[in-house]
């Protein structure tokens, strides 16, 4: 067995067959239920209303409907929703706009759609603590949440000349009790909850809005990443759209999802009385009239930068183009990139594979063809190294190395092997007198009468200038001298033509037969032997046989 070579054939149908496959229905199946795609979003707060039109989605089939398995995770592990984010722990998250700080810093964090039109965020102080202005909080402690929560309202302190160093800053307490316990004297809470609570309580309160000391700031803003959208663009555009259709179903139907919240996600207890509240409040700011759910406009996004610049809480204005998502840009060709990333790759390798094919079949017609020619070479080179190039004939070479595998024949088997040689009669004076063109036309001439008297088997050539040579196996000495005579007779009659001279020569011969004993040399020198004999005995005669 030959060494095992890859088969180009093999190579073009795996190539085949990597192409179907990465265009096969399968890649690309629809929506059944084990194919949608997983999703993390991560919230930024214990589930409540706010975050209404998640469920919505999610029970409204919107979400299954863009292929998506949403997945929504409660704020719990005081981890803002931006680091998980970051955090590549979660694909969305809900952020606030304190978000803006983080893009500032290099953070590609981007701003899918704005929910709330307004920030909820609100500092509530007890009356009995007897602050009635923002400015009684000078000297004072407030919980104002952690990193960048607290920035709106460190904007709105310092709206009113209070800055970081005018009021003991505490870290911020899930629970209310630290307000009405007394240990702290201003509270970061959202006008969506605590105020509902403390009315509960009948406990007398005052709440400071930012947005009345002119800090507008957004609310709950849906974020994702660069990274997120460059690796799926079409999923961040699928899932902006469903979690929107969300919102419209939640604003327009509070109570369903109300009803919702009570039925799965209420993990804080909360009453219906304090939804139905949390829901008026929300959709309040979410301004579901006045502008498309969702709705982020760059100026407003500017002015909140502008707080935060003056605020020291960033260095440089940031790419608003790179921060604000664009759902309607043209898809780029690193879009397409990403989306077709596998199918591409598949093709990719499929086109180099079928271009391998063809470079492996090319190269193996042209090896094919080379060695074709090499071989037609070989075979001329020798064949013209074994030819005389005037007579056609085989040359002095070719008659030796045939008649060495004849007389090895006839010595083995004791057959008997007749050499006849053959020289031209004063062949000098037919140059002289005809020229020398008319001696190669006699030589010519002479080729042609000994090849039409030879036998298949026997080996004529000519072995010098004017002589020639024939070696006939298996041939009785009656019949050798017989063909000698033969070529005398025929030579002689045979008239040559040459530019209008016609002329005729004859030939000498001396034949001899093989001998017991006898080696090819000697062999050869009898026959020539028996041509001098001929020449002495005056030409155009036949000497020879057997001693
Ligand atoms: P002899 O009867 O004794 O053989 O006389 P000769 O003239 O044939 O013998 P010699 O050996 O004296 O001369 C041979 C001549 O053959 C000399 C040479 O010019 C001529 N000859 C040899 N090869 C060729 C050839 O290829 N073409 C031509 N035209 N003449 C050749
Ligand atoms: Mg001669
Ligand atoms: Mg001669």
């Amino acid at each position: 067995m030959g060494k095992k070579q890859s088969d180009p054939v093999a190579v073009g149908l795996i190539a085949c067959l990597l192409f179907l496959l990465a265009f096969s229905p399968v890649s690309v199946a629809a929506n059944a239920d084990n194919d949608l795609e997983p999703v993390r979003v991560q919230l930024k707060w214990a589930h409540q209303f706010q975050f209404a039109g998640y469920y919505a989605a999610v029970h409204q089939g919107y979400y299954r409907d863009a292929g998506l398995d949403v997945s929504l995770h409660e704020y719990r592990t005081g981890i803002s929703p931006v680091d998980q984010l970051l955090g590549g722990r979660v694909d969305f998250a809900v952020a606030d706009s304190g978000v803006l700080i983080y893009r500032a810093t290099g953070v590609p964090v981007v701003a899918l759609a704005t929910v709330y039109q307004h920030s909820p965020s609100i500092l509530v102080t007890l009356e009995a603590s007897g602050i009635r202005e923002l400015e009684d909080l000078r000297g004072q402690r407030a919980m104002l949440g952690g990193g960048y929560m607290n920035a709106e309202l460190m904007s709105m302190l310092n709206r009113v000349g209070i800055t970081g160093d005018d009021v003991e800053i505490l870290p911020s307490d899930p629970d209310l009790q630290a307000l009405i316990e007394g240990r702290t004297d201003a509270y970061n809470a959202y006008i969506t909850n605590e105020p509902y609570r403390l009315r509960q309580l009948g406990i007398p309160y005052t709440v400071f809005e930012p947005r009345n000391f002119g800090v507008d700031f957004y609310g709950d803003t849906l974020v994702t990443t660069e990274a997120v959208i460059n690796r799926n663009p079409e999923m961040v555009g699928r899932f902006r759209e469903a979690t929107l259709k969300g919102w419209r179903f939640a604003v327009n139907h509070p109570d369903e999802v109300i009803d919702l919240i009570q039925t799965h996600y209420n993990t804080q207890n909360k009453s219906r009385d304090h939804h139905e509240y949390e829901a008026r409040e929300i959709i309040r700011l979410i301004l579901p009239g006045v502008v498309p759910v969702g709705y982020m406009n760059e100026e407003r996004w500017r002015n909140i930068e502008q707080v935060f610049l003056q605020q020291g809480l960033m260095a440089d204005e940031i790419d608003m183009q790179r921060f604000l998502y664009q759902p309607d840009r043209q898809i780029t060709a690193g879009d397409i990139l990403a989306m077709y990333r596998v199918q591409i790759g598949a093709a990719v390798l499929a086109v180099l594979g079928l271009l391998m094919f063809a470079h492996i079949l090319s190269l193996r017609v042209q090896v094919r063809k080379h060695t074709l020619a090499l071989e037609q070479a070989r075979q001329r080179a020798e064949s013209e190294a074994r030819t005389d190039a005037l007579t056609g004939l085989p040359n002095r070479r070719y008659f030796y190395e045939e008649l060495s595998r004849d007389f090895a024949q006839a010595q083995r088997h004791d057959i008997p092997l007749a050499v006849i040689a053959l020289d031209i009669d004063h062949f000098k004076e037919v140059n002289d007198r005809y020229g020398h063109a008319a001696g190669d036309g006699a030589l010519c001439s002479a080729a042609r009468v000994l090849s039409n008297y030879m036998r298949t088997g026997d080996i004529v050539a000519r072995v010098g200038g004017e002589e020639f040579a024939v070696a006939c196996l298996n041939i009785s000495e009656q019949d050798a001298r017989a063909l000698a005579e033969r070529l005398c007779k025929e030579m002689r009659d045979c008239e040559i033509s040459h530019a209008g001279d016609k002329f005729r020569i004859t030939v000498s011969l001396g034949y001899a037969m093989r001998a017991q004993g006898d080696s090819m040399e000697q062999l050869m020198h009898k026959a020539d032997q028996a041509l001098y004999a001929a020449k002495q005995a005056g030409r155009n005669c036949i000497m020879g046989g057997r001693p």
